[in-house]
């Protein structure tokens, strides 16, 4: 059985981080975590002192090698992920919020979601895999689902793909994405490359864009 961590607002939030830090392999910094946190440094000390004293405990750490998340705070970090995930799901499909209009909210609501209301809303939708931004959805059973994808910036003309998810909460971003036709599930052609400032030229929905790295590193996509 997994445990449901009754962990309050901030720990939820430092295992969330640290799993987003450390998805790639890598422990954790500090600084990347108070960065992240907008905290000061040794506020993320102490937080993650406690953290690691936690019977079980919820991160390793050690000085200046940084953290990383014991098998116990990365069932914590995948079920605020997953209430996380569901709930933009939820507000998208059945309330119309749109995809730049659900990050906030879900940022509060992730953290007061039970059990209960948590598997309803996954049934009521039918069980989605992916987020409204394509952002996969741990399973109920708390595992992260892989997926085989590439930052669009990585393509060069004149591959083609289909973009799987947007990693990005900004909402004037992400509704300029949106008014591209820049969304989860559409096909891109890279038409040209430009090595001066490594800009991309997409043609997507017949629609003709050139995208700076700020973008073309957000957007993952599955090459054919
Ligand atoms: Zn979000």
């Amino acid at each position: 059985m997994t445990k449901n961590y009754p962990a309050t607002q901030s720990v939820q939030d430092y295992l969330k981080r640290i799993y987003d830090l450390t998805e790639g392999g890598c422990p954790a910094s500090t600084n990347d975590l108070a960065r992240e946190l907008k905290v000061k440094p040794a506020s993320v000390t102490g937080m993650i002192q406690k953290l690691a004293a936690e019977k079980p405990a919820l991160v390793a750490y050690q000085k200046h090698q940084g953290v990383t998340l014991t098998p116990a705070g990365r069932r914590a970090a995948l079920e605020v992920i997953r209430h996380h995930r569901l709930l933009e799901t939820w507000l998208v499909q059945t309330l119309g919020y749109a995809w730049d209009e659900v990050h906030e909210e879900a940022e509060r609501l992730e953290h007061v979601v039970s059990k209960d209301l948590e598997q309803r809303i996954a049934a009521a939708l039918g069980h989605p895999t992916r987020d409204p931004h394509g952002e996969l959805i741990p399973s109920e059973d708390l595992t992260m689902p892989t997926e085989d994808c590439t930052p669009l910036a990585a393509l060069r003309p004149p591959q083609t793909a289909t973009i799987l998810r947007v990693s990005a909460h900004d909402t004037n971003l992400l509704r300029h994405l949106n008014s591209l036709g820049l969304t989860p599930g559409v096909h891109v052609e890279i038409t040209e490359y430009s090595s001066f400032d490594n800009n991309l030229t997409v043609k997507a929905n017949k629609k003709t864009t050139v995208l700076g790295l700020n973008i073309t590193t957000k957007i993952f996509v599955q090459t054919m």
